[in-house]
């Protein structure tokens, strides 16, 4: 006999596969809420990209349509696209024995802006996915416009902007690094260089998306 519990879930997936798609909003949910042809038309990538000599593992591009719903969601507070965009990541092939999930901090003035670092939003879903801890042992200062700096002078300034949170006896070995886009992988470098400083032996990168350069 059926559990109460099963047909719940039962329940919950037949509501889903009759929810209109997110994007589309003509043909019915099937993959993460979108329908079948929307995720098929997103820009996907498979094969793993370098910034600044880091390995970054990417579902997708940053094209047309996600860079619109990436805007969308960060910008316009359309948390209706979380499921999606944590769907994307659920489906790279991540590195065995993750020991954290260290989310891109984002300063303190983005975030009273914003409301959530978005980021931190999609780490959460991974980290219950892979059932391993957030770790954010690191906190970032003010970000200003980078405008008129050199490329030396740009990335010095990133790298300032990152600051290790009060010692904490806490370490991982392994961690992933979750980021939403990567376009020049300045603030990664900065981050993974923070991580190398704790004492972490293995950092693996994966965001969303990556932006031509
Ligand atoms: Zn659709």
């Amino acid at each position: 006999m059926p559990t109460s519990n099963s047909i719940w879930q039962q329940l919950t997936g037949l509501l889903r596969s009759i929810q209109p798609c997110q994007l589309c909003h003509a043909d019915t949910q099937h993959w993460h809420q979108v329908c079948e042809d929307c995720w098929k038309s997103l820009p996907w990538q498979r094969q793993a990209l370098q910034r600044q000599g880091i390995n970054i593992i990417a579902p997708c591009r940053y094209d047309y349509p996600l860079n619109r719903i990436i805007q969308q969601y960060k910008y316009q507070q359309q948390l209706q696209f979380q499921p999606l965009l944590s769907g994307l990541l659920s489906t790279l092939k991540l590195p065995q024995k993750i020991h954290a999930i260290v989310p891109m901090p984002i300063s303190t003035e983005r975030l009273a802006e914003r409301g959530f670092n978005q980021s931190l939003l999609i780490a959460q879903d991974l980290a219950k996915q892979l059932n391993v801890p957030i770790w954010q042992p690191v906190t970032r200062l003010k970000q200003h416009a980078q405008k008129g700096l050199s490329r030396l002078e740009r990335m010095s300034d990133i790298q300032q902007q990152f600051k290790l949170t009060p010692p904490d006896p806490v370490r991982y070995r392994h961690v992933l690094i979750v980021d939403d886009v990567v376009t020049t992988g300045s603030s990664i470098q900065a981050l993974h260089n923070c991580l190398i400083e704790l004492g972490c032996q293995q950092i693996s990168v994966a965001c969303l998306a990556v932006a031509e350069v």
